[in-house]
């Protein structure tokens, strides 16, 4: 096994959150190789598929916030690698009026002065048709939101990443981390050392701290991808303006909905619940619960008698989540060349843009643009081995 020249960075894994702290660590013109274990492209991880939503509803202001700046990055690297990579469809917001997790919602985006409409129920359906608004439920429209395509994005971000004189050495199956002033990473196909190292693991990201002497409360969850029928081709169309959705608190499940308009497959609706079964990462399509689709099919056809409620493509991804679902932002407590994005909770892919940039700042020394605290390692401190 050849040991490889030496690298101000490594970051270990290629996906969206890799890919953009790469691309951001070659911009201030870091000598970075992107290792990946999986030969690029992949669908084992969390970053494939076509679309994601991109939104600035959310309950929390912090993300509200950082919301602003990523969508300035998105057009940045659109205007970069002149392709498109947002398309603005808003996104519908559904939930019981007065439910803390509606109300919250609604008062983030007014709080921040985030562009939205109200639908009162009388006139929901004139906007919105072939969906019913449940009795009791309020409505509103982040008009700043829309989709995001994503396989579209990797592609991007680490094509100019390798413009940008970066390395990228896919198939390459990390093995072993050393800390210490230079950092010593030996995957599949070499030795590789560098003065600062970005783990961006993803799922994986646990079996790569076990290496360096950490553990975080994170949990590996299968998500079924569901994808559902138009009665009438179209009516569901991003073409129609149907927007993007998401439904909090509804009778059929305890956790959210979530839709995107007919796009990526002729005639499908993308609709999916926002919690799935523990798996391990390598071990993905030996979990077979199906419960979460049960739950699709009972809300699809109390709300959107318009879809078929048996779905037509049903495909896979992993959500690595944290107990409160935030980010895992950080440098590890004892080896501070050593940063970890991590824990990304099913709400990452938006961020991307600026997770690289602030996992960049972090292995850069420098202060980071915002307030990392609701990202920090150390509020999960029953997880901290003693050693630490
Ligand atoms: C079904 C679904 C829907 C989603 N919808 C949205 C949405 O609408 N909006 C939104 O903002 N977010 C959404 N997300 C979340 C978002 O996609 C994730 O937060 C994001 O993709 C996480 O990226 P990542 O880079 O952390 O992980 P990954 O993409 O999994 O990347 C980690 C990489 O590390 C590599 N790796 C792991 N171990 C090793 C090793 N030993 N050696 C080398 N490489 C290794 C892996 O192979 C992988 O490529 C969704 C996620 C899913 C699954």
């Amino acid at each position: 096994m050849s040991t490889e020249g030496d690298y101000d960075c490594i970051v270990i894994g290629a996906g969206v959150q890799g890919s953009f702290t790469a691309y951001q660590l070659a911009k201030k013109k870091q000598r970075t190789l992107l290792l990946e274990q999986f030969v690029l492209p992949h669908t084992r991880g969390s970053s494939h598929g076509q679309t994601r939503i991109i939104r600035k509803a959310y309950d929390q202001d912090y993300y509200t916030v950082m919301m602003e700046e990523c969508y300035r990055l998105w057009a940045q690297l659109e205007e970069e690698a002149s392709v498109k990579l947002v398309r603005q469809t808003g996104l519908l917001v559904m939930g019981p009026e007065n439910s803390s997790q509606y109300q919250a919602v609604k008062n983030t985006l007014q709080k921040n002065r985030v562009p939205m409409v109200i639908l009162p129920p009388e006139e929901f359906s004139k906007h919105i048709p072939n969906v019913n608004l449940s009795e009791g439920d309020g409505a509103l429209v982040d008009t700043t939101a829309g989709v995001l395509f994503a396989d579209r994005a990797l592609r991007a971000v680490q094509g100019q990443f390798l413009k940008l004189g970066g390395i990228i050495k896919d198939g390459q199956k990390v093995s072993d981390i050393k800390p210490g002033a230079l950092v010593t990473v030996t995957a599949s196909g070499g030795v590789y050392r560098a003065k600062n190292l970005v783990l961006t693991a993803g799922s994986w990201t646990n079996g790569m701290l076990s290496y360096i002497g950490l553990q975080l409360p994170l949990k590996v969850l299968k998500i079924n991808v569901c994808y559902w029928k138009e009665k009438v081709p179209g009516s569901y169309h991003v073409q129609q303006r149907f927007p993007a959705f998401l439904q909090v608190e509804c009778p059929e499940g305890k956790h959210h909905i979530y839709g995107l308009p007919s796009n990526e497959y002729p005639g499908l609706m993308k609709v999916c619940y926002h919690t799935g079964s523990e798996t391990h990462p390598d071990m993905r399509d030996r979990q077979s619960d199906q419960s979460d689709i049960d739950i699709l099919k009972r809300y699809l056809t109390r709300c959107f008698p318009g879809l078929d409620p048996e779905p037509a493509v049903v495909e896979s991804c992993m959500y690595t989540v944290t107990p409160d679902e935030d980010f895992v932002l950080d440098c590890h407590p004892l080896h501070n060349n050593i940063v970890i994005g991590a824990g990304f909770s099913g709400h990452g892919f938006k961020f991307g843009p600026l997770i690289g940039k602030l996992l960049c700042e972090l292995s850069l020394g420098e202060v980071p643009s915002y307030d990392l605290s609701p990202f920090r390692i150390r509020r999960f401190p029953e997880h901290l081995k003693p050693s630490l």
